[in-house]
């Protein structure tokens, strides 16, 4: 009998660590893909800005929201955000998309929140913030983009613009 239960009870610790791995694994991923933080979005602003001959810090620790992109020189913050996750509006991969998720939901209505907070922290440190969707924008599954091209271009006369 007590053989019987140290089995369940070890059995049952067990699957549960497992849940646990795999929700810390989920919600990782799921991090990632709301923060963005370094991936091919970000990598394809960061490589024609570099190539532009733009210098930038990453992530930087000493802003509020450490933001993705950040050019001292230009005072320039540029935010990169998924459509989806960050709610784009007016665009279809942004506010068209209904979820049935709550846990989907509430995580893309706290992304939006905190993109709000940042946003306005920013401004009133004096930085110019330039928001960049990454969809819509940049178009990253692709292999060429006008689109992204054009974009990318915008970008960079908006950079040049002293205000
Ligand atoms: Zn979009």
């Amino acid at each position: 009998m007590e053989n019987l239960f140290l089995v369940c009870g070890l059995s049952g610790k067990l699957s549960i660590l497992m849940a646990d791995v795999h929700d810390k694994k989920t919600r990782s991923y799921n991090m990632s893909k709301i923060r963005g933080k370094d991936t091919k979005p970000e990598m394809i602003v960061r490589k024609f800005l570099h190539a532009q001959g733009f210098r930038y810090r990453l992530h930087d620790k000493k802003l509020p929201g450490k933001p993705d992109i950040v050019l001292p020189k230009y005072k320039t913050i540029i935010d990169v955000r998924g459509c989806f996750w960050h709610c784009h509006k007016d665009c279809n991969k942004g506010d068209k998309i209904s979820t049935t998720s709550e846990i989907v939901s509430g995580k893309r209505i706290s992304a939006v929140k905190r993109d709000k907070i940042k946003s306005q922290k920013w401004k009133e440190l004096g930085w110019r913030v330039i928001i960049i969707w990454t969809d819509c924008e940049l178009e990253p599954k692709r292999k060429k983009s006008i689109k992204r091209e054009v974009n990318l271009n915008r970008l960079m006369k908006i950079l040049k613009i002293k205000d």
